[in-house]
């Protein structure tokens, strides 16, 4: 059996999806307890506690199907942002969403255009259609518009912008995606990925879901993974015309978000207490960390997420190592090209000064 002709050219290549490290493997194989992760840019905390009482009452139900059209989820988000409910497609995990936008819109002739640097699933997607990727060198780190319009070619179709960008933290100012939105061509898809929102200087006035009415051939996605503190529920949604959507719900499985994602996602989108705190909380945390670490001496890249990658002379994964002996978990990131640079999520204040605190004694 020769397996390798059998799969699709596209899969034969792919080096799957590298998680951050699970707490429960550093201490499974360290013998560590009490682990710090801040590999993940998960919400250090947690999830909003009313979501949270609001799923334990759905429990009882989980025989039932969830509501294959995620009507209610769909509702909130509908009222909360002034955005038509058919514009909506709701994901299991925003990762979900860009999987059916290149399934919708990619084929093996077709071509995708991303950044250096920028998130590792967009390569993943882009290949297991079989489709070509076009990734465009990076400038300081974030996105070169001017550079990825250049690099689009005839049988380009998929356009990806995350801003803020992960990993490196990068933001784009949206008067300039709205410019470079101006200039490409309205058959060519763009999807804006805004993971991180609600940690980045845009501002609820610029929720930019207007922009779908001029720009035709935009997507922008949402994930309640980060500043909602749900990653484990897995859920997100975004937000484009209803043609796209109309499409994008075709190559949707069924039941594709479960009742217990989309009963936390309900109740956390208005949870403004919760998502402000978190919010606040990141705000100063991150300037504490980034002020410690350039004391120590590591470059830091200016970030607007809840995240940031600094340079490290002794290189990343012996950073990584380091810290691990250390019990703390950060991510290297040698998929994202950048080999002599490390990640950390920003913390707890008592996480981030441990961090600060073995970094300091590190040899
Ligand atoms: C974390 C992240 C996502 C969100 O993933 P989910 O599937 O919603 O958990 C999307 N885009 C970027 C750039 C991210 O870093």
């Amino acid at each position: 059996m020769d397996l390798k002709n059998l799969v699709n050219k596209g899969i034969v290549g792919l080096n799957p999806y590298k998680p951050g490290k699970p707490v429960e493997d550093l201490e499974r194989e360290l013998g560590i307890k009490n682990a710090i992760k801040l590999a993940s840019n998960e919400n250090p905390m947690g999830p909003s506690p009313l979501a949270i009482e609001a799923v334990r009452k759905v429990l009882n139900s989980t025989h039932r199907y969830p509501d294959g059209n995620a009507l209610r989820l769909k509702e909130k988000i509908s009222q909360k942002f002034k955005v038509n409910l058919n514009c909506l497609t709701v994901g299991n995990g925003s990762n979900d969403i860009i999987e059916f936008i290149t399934r919708t819109f990619l084929s093996v002739a077709d071509s995708a255009v991303f950044s250096e640097h920028a998130f590792a699933v967009y390569p993943l997607a882009v290949q297991a259609v079989g489709a070509e990727c076009i990734e465009v060198p990076a400038k300081e780190f974030g996105h070169d518009l001017e550079g990825m319009k250049n690099s689009i070619k005839d049988n380009t179709k998929l356009i990806f912008i995350a801003n803020p960008n992960n990993p490196t933290g990068t933001f784009l100012n949206p008067e300039e995606i709205d410019t470079f939105l101006k200039e490409i061509d309205k058959n060519i898809i763009v999807l804006l990925d805004q993971a991180y929102f609600d940690y980045s200087s845009y501002k609820n006035e610029d929720v930019n879901f207007n922009l779908i009415s001029n720009h035709p051939n935009l997507i922008i996605s949402r994930s309640f993974s980060k500043a909602y503190g749900l990653a484990g529920f897995r859920i997100g949604y975004s937000v484009s015309s209803e043609e796209i959507a109309d499409y994008l719900n075709r190559v949707r499985q069924p039941f594709n978000a479960n009742s217990l994602a989309l009963m936390a996602a309900e109740v956390a989108l208005y949870d403004e207490e919760h998502l402000l705190k978190s919010m606040e909380m990141n705000f100063v945390q991150k300037a504490i960390l980034i002020e410690g670490l350039e004391e120590l001496g590591y470059e830091c890249i200016p970030t607007e997420g809840n995240f940031i990658s600094f340079s490290c002379k002794q290189g990343g994964e012996s950073l990584f190592e380091a810290l691990l002996r250390e019990g703390i978990i950060l991510r290297t990131l040698d998929v994202y090209g950048m080999p002599n640079h490390i990640r950390t999520t920003v913390g707890l204040p008592e996480e981030n000064s441990i961090l600060l605190d073995k970094l300091s004694r590190l040899p």
